[in-house]
């Protein structure tokens, strides 16, 4: 709908086109971009900019912190200078030590395990809490005694390579350091963004690459003047290319594999139930991340057990996500308020930093419509499942909160725990949790359960 409108105002076309020329240009006049809001909640902090975000994130040690420094960026008005707290006894203070230059600092135990993404075109910063197993490929500087971000040598861009086979195209990019990257999918006209942290662009031009069927050409340049940053923007030729990220042990290789994303088959609009399955996380958001296993992982598997065992009854299921992507909250309410389902479940898996010991499931409802529907999931999973009883809470979610249909946050058991890892882990119990999750909703849905 959209697109048609944008494609039925030529006028827009040419402002297209000249933004696209002038890419590289625009990436780097961040000079205006102002901080309007800054939000902690339900352990994130959210940073909201009026510009496309440049930022370096440090992890430093002894004591344990992240620094953030925004570049390019004021903050709006003075009162968003301030500190918050933490439920995990973090201190989370924004300053503005330099004209032109934001700073958040992380302190405190947690903070170590905090990951930053941007959403909303680069104009929203989300840090939250993240994995906690790859301390070693992150840059941790040990005993810095000033708040001064230690420099950290970046690297450079080394080759990219561009491999065509039968019905893909895959992109390699090779630099001389481990690459932390951001990607970020842009329309109008369809491209992919490649931020390169702490990796400078290649000292010569590297060789141009001939079109294929999915690319029309990369471009390479700074991500942003005065950051450490390379941005790869691959011009892609169709609207629904679909790419994997995967990079080698060493992180110095990153390879893109771009492919035609196989349409979605029609769902037939039955009558009946519709439920929808928001497996939690995805993509670089790992969500919590214990004994070899990522939250969003195991949200994604039981999420296809409940899919299933619903399906058995007839009932429509959605899932926000299929697939290891990463989907913004946002992108996960617009599904929901444009399905409107019976009933929404967002699947979470626990975790807490600061003990191993706490474990039990929770379950989340902020809505009055969504109190039943959060009992019966309570109670059935408690039924089913060898499990302390961590409580029904009613907490403003973001998934559960933008929504009028019945919406619920399952947080299925600790991740951090070695007990409750275990019943998430384990396929039987995986199955149990659907099972239980199943006459929840059936019940919910006054739907008669099969023997
Ligand atoms: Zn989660």
């Amino acid at each position: 709908m959209k697109n048609k409108l944008f494609r039925l105002n030529f006028h827009w076309l040419f402002v297209a086109i000249i933004f696209f020329l002038n890419f590289n240009f625009v990436l780097a006049q961040t000079g205006a971009n102002k901080i309007t809001s800054i939000v902690w909640e339900n352990n994130a902090l959210t940073i909201n900019t009026t510009n496309q975000i440049a930022y370096t994130e440090t992890r430093i040690k002894e004591p344990d912190r992240v620094v953030i420094d925004i570049l390019n960026c004021s903050l709006e008005n003075k009162t968003l200078a301030k500190s918050f707290q933490s439920e995990s006894d973090e201190t989370i203070s924004i300053s503005e030590p330099a004209l032109e230059h934001v700073r958040i600092v992380f302190s405190g135990t947690a903070s170590i395990n905090r990951k930053s993404y941007l959403t909303n075109n680069e104009k929203t910063l989300i840090t939250r809490i993240a994995r906690i197993d790859d301390v070693s490929e992150e840059k941790i500087v040990e005993n810095s005694e000033q708040t001064t971000l230690e420099k950290i040598v970046p690297g450079n861009l080394k080759e990219i390579i561009v491999k065509e086979d039968d019905d893909k195209t895959k992109v390699l990019i090779t630099a001389t350091k481990p690459i932390k990257f951001n990607t970020y999918p842009l329309k109008n006209p369809d491209r992919l963004a490649i931020d390169l942290l702490n990796i400078l662009p290649p000292d010569k031009p590297l060789p141009t690459h001939n079109p294929t069927p999915f690319i029309s050409s990369i471009r390479i340049g700074r991500a942003a003047s005065g950051l450490a940053a390379t941005r790869v923007v691959i011009d892609l030729l169709k609207p629904n290319t679909g790419f994997d990220i995967d990079t080698n042990l060493l992180g110095t290789k990153i390879e893109i594999e771009f492919k035609t994303i196989k349409e979605k088959e029609e769902t037939k609009k039955k009558p009946g139930f519709k439920v929808i399955i928001d497996p939690g996380h995805g993509g670089y958001d790992t969500g919590a991340s214990y004994g070899g296993f990522e939250e969003k992982d195991v949200n994604l598997i039981i999420s296809n057990k409940l899919k299933a065992s619903l399906e058995d009854y007839g009932i429509t299921v959605f899932l926000t996500r299929e697939d290891d992507s990463f989907l913004s909250l946002a992108e996960r309410t617009d599904i929901t308020n444009s399905i409107k389902p019976n009933v929404f479940i967002s699947i979470h898996g626990n975790a807490l930093v600061t003990s191993k010991v706490i474990r039990g499931v929770e379950t989340y409802y902020w809505t009055s419509q969504s109190q039943k529907l959060a009992s019966y999931v309570h109670k059935s999973i408690l039924n089913h499942i060898d499990i302390p009883d961590h409580f029904i809470r009613r907490a403003q979610f973001y998934v559960i909160r933008h929504t009028p249909v019945p919406a619920i946050l399952a947080e299925l058991g600790f991740l951090s725990n070695h007990d409750d890892r275990k019943l998430l882990t384990n396929s039987t119990t995986q199955d149990q949790y659907a099972k239980a999750l199943t006459e929840a909703i059936l019940k919910f849905l006054e739907i008669e359960k099969k023997d």
